[in-house]
């Protein structure tokens, strides 16, 4: 499995890896929504059925915790749509949600605005770097590593959610 910093980083990866857009499904022939590029790319393989189950999902999210941002941090929908936006579901119980988490909001943008999957990770990068990421793995003591600050960063994260 690969392993991204970021949510964002996740759907451009995916992105590349399948030419098509897919719209209330997480793939088809060819093609994913922006959150199905995510778990294609950290997969590292085409999705299956099996992937993308009520089980799939929660394992999915569950193995990277450090994406709990997303069902976790409610913001305004950059739309403009207010109230319950369609096409969000829970990945612990899949039961449609009416909450603004950055989660929901990626499903609403892909299926109802139809934005494409690197509009949608140039929003979400935005609000993850509003979060302030803080560096995964890295003891304090060694913040200041030239070493380290040579190497890419990698945001993981985040100081309080919730
Ligand atoms: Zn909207």
């Amino acid at each position: 499995m690969r392993q991204f910093g970021s949510f964002s980083d996740a759907i451009r990866f995916g992105a590349r890896l399948t030419p098509n857009q897919a719209f209330r499904k997480f793939f088809e022939e060819g093609a994913t929504c922006a959150a199905g590029a995510a778990i294609h790319a950290w997969l590292e393989r085409p999705l299956t059925d099996d992937d993308v189950s009520v089980e799939g999902l929660k394992a999915f999210v569950k193995a990277n915790h450090h994406f709990a941002y997303l069902v976790r941090v409610c913001v305004d929908p950059p739309c403009g749509c207010e109230g319950n936006i369609d096409g969000s579901i829970d990945p612990y119980t899949f039961e449609p949600v009416i909450n603004h988490t950055l989660n929901n909001i990626i499903v609403h943008l892909n299926n109802v605005h139809r934005w494409s999957r690197e509009e949608i990770a140039d929003w979400l990068q935005g609000e993850e770097d509003k979060l302030g990421y803080v560096t995964l793995s890295e003891p304090e003591h060694t913040a200041e590593s030239v070493d380290h600050h040579a190497a890419i960063p990698q945001r993981t994260q985040i100081r309080a959610a919730n």
